[in-house]
């Protein structure tokens, strides 16, 4: 499963190669980015960071139960993925360029 895609900046087709890197070591944020190999573009992908990571624990352990969830639980998943949504919203237009 191989895509391609388009540099906007000079026109180049590369594949999708997503790389992560830290650009925050004390607040322990990491960006997931895809680079153009020709001009070094950088598209900025996912940026998480601790409340994330901490949100997207509660999904997965909801995901991974084997009876289905609670009401509760479903509201809570609903919000968690708004909140997950939001937060990574924020921090993309804090870290991404
Ligand atoms: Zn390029």
């Amino acid at each position: 499963m191989n895509h391609l895609i388009t540099c906007d900046e000079c026109g180049n087709e590369f594949y999708i190669v997503i790389r992560e890197k830290v650009i925050d070591p004390e607040e322990n944020v990491v960006m997931s980015y895809l680079r153009c190999p020709v001009c070094h573009k950088e598209y900025c992908f996912t940026v998480i960071d601790d409340t994330i990571r901490r949100l997207q624990r509660i999904q997965r352990d909801i995901n991974s139960m084997d009876n289905t969830p609670s009401k509760y639980l479903q509201i809570q998943y609903k919000e968690n993925k708004k909140k997950i949504k939001e937060h990574m919203g924020y921090l993309k237009n804090k870290y991404c360029k």
